[in-house]
């Protein structure tokens, strides 16, 4: 195995000297504190492809429900409501509870097999793994920015795909139940569409190492960037459906940056805005023309006004909405959307009524804003 790692002159301290071959080799005198505590971990489980599988999915859900929990709170304090893309379409209790229910269902059944599967398929494409130390974070910082940019391309083919009828009729249209989105629905998703887009976000990295151990031998990845780059991808995807546009938030400071404000009006329009993390695809194949003029119309109304206007954009803009995703449903053969939107009223015979709610919540929240 030390062979295999390629490390030499061995100096294991006392505690950990003997407790692994994984890294006989290594001088843990000069790793630091993360990359010690990462070997550590990999001698502690004394299985790697266990290690990887147990951190991988354990990582998976802190950071999921980490950075969905301040959104769940955030939604019961009415102050912020002042930064809702949709004032006032705050959900339930019940449905985020539902929403959750069904993540961790998919979480359990669809991607732990998957994320189980991954540190042999790392290691299969010359990923490294358990070996310290860790690369250089300039090294992490421009293959993240490499993982954001293929993760975006494909995303956004792929996503414009599942608003092909057949494909929207069978797996997107869960996805779509929630026409003004919150955190936790951010993978709210039928099992396929989580493979579909999921290969955009493990893709990247399973290529790029492919490319180190063919064409670019100068180069290699470690499973570390991964990580990194699935924590900050997890984060893009939480955010993208908070449902909120703070002023702190990264489309304020980085101008092509999606964000929620980008993503928010995808879900309530269900035509535009197709890509996740940045704006350019959308820009450049003029799927983001109706969301254009849908912010300069805001934009373009006086400051006392805007709040109207908005409110009204809002609903003529969701009402379209609905209206083509059932023309879209037509086109796949069946006649009506089943799905129920936050915010609306639907009827026990299954008829959705006029979204009520949203009137209300309207004018209500745009008292405080
Ligand atoms: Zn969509
Ligand atoms: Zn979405």
């Amino acid at each position: 195995m030390a062979s295999y790692l390629g490390f030499h002159n061995t100096t294991l301290p006392h505690d950990l000297s003997g407790s692994s071959s994984l890294y006989s080799s290594v001088n843990f005198d000069d790793l630091n504190w993360a990359e010690q505590k990462w070997a550590e971990w990999y001698m502690f489980i004394g299985n790697p492809v266990l290690a990887t599988g147990i951190m991988s999915f354990v990582m998976h859900e802190i950071v999921y429900f980490g950075r969905c929990l301040p959104l769940v709170i955030i939604d019961r304090i009415p102050y912020f409501n002042r930064w809702k893309l949709q004032p006032g379409k705050v959900p339930t209790a019940r449905e985020q509870w539902e929403c959750t229910k069904l993540v961790l269902l998919s979480h359990f059944t669809v991607e732990l097999p998957q994320i189980w599967g991954f540190h042999p398929m790392a290691e299969y494409f010359g990923m490294s793994t358990h070996s310290v130390p860790f690369p250089a974070l300039t090294t992490i910082a421009w293959q993240v920015a490499i993982f954001f940019v293929f993760e975006d391309t494909f995303h956004y083919f792929a996503h414009r795909w599942l608003h092909t009828p057949m494909m929207y009729k069978h797996i997107h249209k869960l996805h779509h139940k929630f026409s003004a989105p919150f955190g936790l629905a951010a993978e709210y998703a039928h099992p396929v569409e989580v493979l579909i887009l999921g290969t955009g976000t493990i893709g990247g990295p399973l290529l790029f190492a492919i490319l180190s151990q063919t064409i670019w031998p100068q180069v290699s990845l470690h499973i570390v960037t991964v990580y990194i780059w699935i924590i900050f991808r997890l984060f893009q995807a939480v955010e993208a459906h908070s449902g909120y546009d703070f002023p702190w938030g990264t489309r304020h400071w980085l101008p092509f940056w999606s964000g929620a404000e980008h993503h928010d009006f995808h879900h309530m329009a269900f035509v535009n805005n197709f890509s996740t993390s940045f704006r350019w695809w959308d820009h450049w194949l003029g799927t983001d023309l109706k969301y254009q003029a849908y912010r300069k119309r805001i934009e373009a109304s006086k400051a006392s006004e805007r709040a109207k206007i908005e409110a009204a954009e809002n609903l003529t803009i969701e009402a379209s909405g609905l209206a083509a995703e059932r023309a879209l449903l037509a086109r796949s053969g069946e006649s009506k959307p089943k799905n129920v939107r936050v915010g609306e009223v639907v009827a026990p015979d299954g008829h959705e009524s006029a979204p009520t709610n949203l009137l209300k919540v309207n004018a209500e929240s745009k008292k405080s804003r």
